[in-house]
């Protein structure tokens, strides 16, 4: 099986070091391995991605020294594909359209027979409010989110397991419901979430290899969910450890002076950026 790998930043801001370092990282994996290392473009947010970065990112990912195979895949071009597969899970019964406001959502979790707000990977999880509204058709101008409980009976799974190298990591049914619950897989002005899109991209990618921040391990249990359920073919993941700055803030909730095109105007090479992150 030949290796196939992927680097997939969305374009709403600009390159920082974690991503240069999960992008050298799958890049050198491939080129180490004669597989293949793809770009893809996360635009499906088009109320948050702009052309200009996308531009910004490809420029300093070539200053990096990093060569991409075959087309940059585009998430905004691909919405029919997200929302076909996104029908096939609302005619297997297990999606449901939620007209919640944010507001709703906070107000249920915080009511006081919920005890503490649960905070999963997509925030505060959803006390499930409009599950089991009966609606035939899917509509299109909802959030639709996944009914996990239903969802992990469809495929009758106990436990989701992820292996990388020695280590398991492992999520029962049961915390699946509580830690993650009804994530959302579509929202209303975007054909599919991360979770959907993500997960559809690699699997039409053929991608045998995902190499991501360990922020997304969590994410991880739902994108191993939905390949069972769409029956996908489910990569290897790697979570590698994040990029902090002296002060041991996480990068990613940065965008300022730790830009690549900041370290670029500054004199850096490409080389002080791979030592910078330990490469
Ligand atoms: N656009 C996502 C991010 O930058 C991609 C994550 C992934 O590789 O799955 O966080
Ligand atoms: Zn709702």
């Amino acid at each position: 099986m030949i290796f196939k790998t992927r680097f997939a930043p969305s374009p709403t801001g600009p390159l920082h070091l974690g991503h240069a370092y999960s992008a050298l990282l799958a890049h050198d994996q491939a080129r180490a391995s004669g597989g293949a290392f793809y770009l893809r473009m996360d635009d499906i947010d088009q109320s948050r991605a702009r052309p200009a970065w996308a531009e910004q990112i490809k420029d300093d990912l070539i200053w990096l020294g990093i060569t991409w195979d075959g087309e940059i895949w585009s998430q905004h071009a691909r919405s029919e594909r997200y929302r076909t597969t996104l029908q096939t899970l609302w005619d297997m019964g297990l999606l449901y359209s939620c007209t919640c406001t944010r507001a709703d959502i906070k107000a249920a979790a915080n009511a006081p027979q919920e005890g503490a707000p649960l905070i999963g990977p997509d925030g505060l999880v959803y006390s499930g409010t409009c599950r089991g509204l009966d609606i035939s058709a899917m509509p299109n101008d909802t959030p639709i989110r996944l009914d996990m409980r239903n969802a992990l009976q469809h495929i009758d799974i106990k436990c989701i397991k992820l292996h990388e190298g020695d280590v398991e990591y492992s999520k029962s049914a049961q915390n699946m419901i509580a830690e993650i619950g009804d994530v959302i897989l579509s929202r209303k002005d975007m054909a599919a979430s991360y979770h959907l899109s993500i997960v559809v991209d690699d699997a039409d990618q053929q991608i045998t290899q995902v190499i991501r921040g360990e922020d997304l391990r969590d994410a991880t249990f739902i994108h191993v969910l939905l390949q069972r359920l769409l029956e996908l073919n489910t990569p290897s993941y790697t979570h590698h450890r994040l990029i902090r700055d002296q002060n041991g803030v996480r990068l990613a909730k940065r965008d300022d002076a730790r830009a690549i095109s900041k370290f670029r105007k500054d004199g850096f090479t490409p080389d002080d950026i791979r030592k910078m992150v330990g490469l």
